[in-house]
């Protein structure tokens, strides 16, 4: 790590979509189930995730999606997670070691969709809370990463065909996030 590296002390906040499917939460490939309490990335290559160079690591943008992405499907979930362990950062986003749901964004529209992500909400233990609070509710648990700690978007068209990976830094985040959230429990 570099020695200008801030300490990053507290959880990161970084925000994703899932798939709601009956009232459980999966990946938005549907690959793996999100359950309540931690989340750990491991990477086929059996090394440590995320590694610099490799596409593993659990994925978060730093901002929420546009709101009203989600409610063009049945299944798609907005929410926001904390992220500790490695962090590698990306031009729009994040690829961590570990994560854990603190809140899920409900839907414009009432009805079984927004039925079913109160109910996975309340499976993880977490609010589920109107999209625009989706924020406010997320920052309780920790700090986005400063605009200034992002690696710069080079792709100077956005449209055109991926090129060279954007540059990305690994920082590491202090591990205290499982423990305090464990003490808020017990409070
Ligand atoms: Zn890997």
């Amino acid at each position: 790590m570099e020695a200008s590296t801030p300490d990053l002390i507290t959880a990161v906040i970084g925000f994703r979509q899932w798939r709601v499917c009956g009232e459980e939460l999966w990946s938005f490939r549907a690959t793996e189930r999100w359950q309540r309490g931690v989340h750990s990335a491991h990477c086929t290559d059996a090394h440590d995730a995320p590694a610099h160079g490799c596409s593993c690591g659990i994925y978060a943008w730093y901002s929420p999606a546009p709101r009203g992405a989600s409610a063009l499907t049945p299944d798609l979930v907005a929410g926001a997670v904390a992220l500790w362990g490695q962090i590698e950062l990306h031009a729009h986003g994040m690829r961590a070691q570990h994560a854990m749901v603190v809140a899920l964004a409900l839907p414009f529209s009432r009805g079984a969709k927004r039925r079913r992500i109160q109910a996975a909400a309340d499976a993880l233990d977490v609010p589920a809370v109107p999209a625009r609070r989706l924020n406010a509710a997320a920052l309780a648990h920790g700090d986005v990463i400063p605009r200034a700690m992002r690696p710069p978007d080079t792709t100077p068209n956005k449209r055109a065909a991926p090129g060279e990976p954007a540059p990305a830094r690994l920082y590491a985040v202090a591990d205290g996030y499982r423990e305090r959230q464990a003490r808020r429990r017990h409070r």
